[in-house]
């Protein structure tokens, strides 16, 4: 998918050859096979990835997933991505991305703790505030992180708070990461909804309840809009008038999933995606909104909070469907590699921000990409992914051939 995309805007740009095969390819990728401790006494191996996409802009930067549909395929387009991302939004990083393949849910503390440090020590010359900043994902938190930086800190031999991102405050964090990426959807959502005067309130269905879906429902509702779906791997819930966001929290954090829950029907969480609402916003995985899903679409703003949800097909089907107005992944959920980079900047400098200063920043650097890629795809006639992409491939490309091949 991410070929096939960076293909066709590689095409559109007229980018000569050479450049097109020097920034397709990721610069560098570790693979990795280690063995952890179980509660059970059984010592079980891993496999375990990280990809550095380009390195012409700066160090790298990108999520560390824990899922067991990782592989090193996933893990090199998501980290290709990136790099898009992070030129797009004008960032001094290239694009990486790392994963462990395993089922966090099934694991205790202790053993997710032995997983993180034998993954990060494995890691350690690959990894560093200059070299490369790993941060959360899917399967990954506060807690990872700090284990990732108490792992790489210990080796070292003193405390390195900027090699991760996304820490606990107490550690070197910054604030307002936790809820970066989600405030970032639903404050392109507002942007994009007094762009459309579509009259509130607003109905929003999201699949998704993680860090991104949860942050992103919450934000969207203290705003005035209606949640009248939401699903997570357990069940999709769906009530026209509305599910109570707080009620539904609650219920989470008590049980560790959403099925059950009794203020709302359950059905398909295919069949949810295609129910009729204002803003549909994909939190979860890869590849969800293919063809089939795409034909049926029933809202007005498919907001992308998960990375890659669209196929390509899908995207040929959407680029018809002119009423559907598409935030693209790549800035929309670029909140949280912004917020990001404050909390490198701070780790580095040791000068921390209040919260408001890094929602202020995030917010004039989201409105600044947003603005770039109207003009784009308005000027250029294409749509805002190709407009998104193109911005940031573009940006790759100069600096490659500015930089020139060594030796
Ligand atoms: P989390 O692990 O916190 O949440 C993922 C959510 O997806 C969980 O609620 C999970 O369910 C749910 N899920 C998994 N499979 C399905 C399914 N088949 N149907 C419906 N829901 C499902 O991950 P994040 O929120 O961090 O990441 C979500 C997406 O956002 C990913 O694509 C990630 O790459 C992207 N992203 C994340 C950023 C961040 O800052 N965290 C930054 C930029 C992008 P359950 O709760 O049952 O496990």
């Amino acid at each position: 998918m991410a070929c096939k995309q960076f293909d066709r805007v590689a095409q559109f740009l007229n980018l000569p050859e050479k450049t097109q095969a020097i920034i397709k390819w990721p610069q560098r990728s570790l693979s990795v096979t280690f063995p952890v401790k179980m509660d059970s006494g059984e010592v079980r191996m891993f496999s375990g990835y990280r990809v550095q996409h380009h390195l012409a802009l700066g160090p790298t930067k990108g999520g560390i997933r824990f899922d067991p549909d990782v592989t090193l395929g996933e893990i090199s387009a998501l980290a290709m991505w990136m790099s898009w991302k992070c030129a797009l939004v004008g960032l001094p990083f290239g694009g990486a991305k790392g994963g462990v393949c395993c089922q966090p849910a099934e694991m205790s503390k202790k053993e997710l703790e032995g997983l993180t440090r034998r993954y990060t020590q494995e890691l350690i010359p690959f990894i560093g505030p200059q070299k490369d900043i790993p941060a959360p994902d899917i399967g990954t938190d506060e807690q990872i992180m700090a284990w990732m930086m108490d792992t790489y800190s210990m080796q070292v031999g003193y405390p390195v708070p900027g090699v991760v991102t996304g820490k606990p405050v107490t550690i070197g964090g910054t604030l307002g990461r936790k809820e970066a990426t989600g405030k970032g959807v639903a404050f392109l959502v507002k942007k994009i909804t007094e762009l459309l005067k579509l009259p509130g309130p607003l109905r929003v269905i999201i699949q998704g309840f993680g860090n991104v879906g949860s942050v992103s429902a919450c934000q969207l509702v203290k705003d005035g809009a209606v949640l009248v779906g939401v699903s997570d791997s357990s069940a999709a819930l769906y009530n026209p008038k509305g599910i109570n966001y707080f009620q539904l929290l609650e219920y989470k954090e008590k049980t560790g999933r959403l099925a059950g829950f009794p203020e709302a029907d359950e059905m398909d969480g295919v069949e949810l995606l295609c129910q009729h609402c204002d803003v549909l916003i994909p939190a979860a995985k890869e590849r969800v909104i293919n063809e089939v899903v795409a034909e049926k679409l029933r809202c007005r703003i498919l907001a992308e909070g998960a990375n890659g949800p669209t196929t390509p097909e899908a995207d040929h089907i959407l680029e018809e469907r002119k009423e559907i107005f598409i935030i693209p992944d790549i800035l929309c959920n670029s909140g949280g590699v912004i917020v990001s980079y404050f909390e490198w900047v701070q780790d580095m400098q040791s000068y921390f921000w209040s919260e408001a200063e890094v929602f202020n920043a995030l917010c004039r650097i989201l409105s600044g990409a947003l603005d770039s890629i109207m003009q784009f795809s308005h000027e250029n006639k294409v749509s805002t992914r190709m407009a998104a992409l193109s911005l940031g491939i573009k940006k790759v490309a100069e600096a490659k051939e500015m930089r020139g091949v060594f030796p």
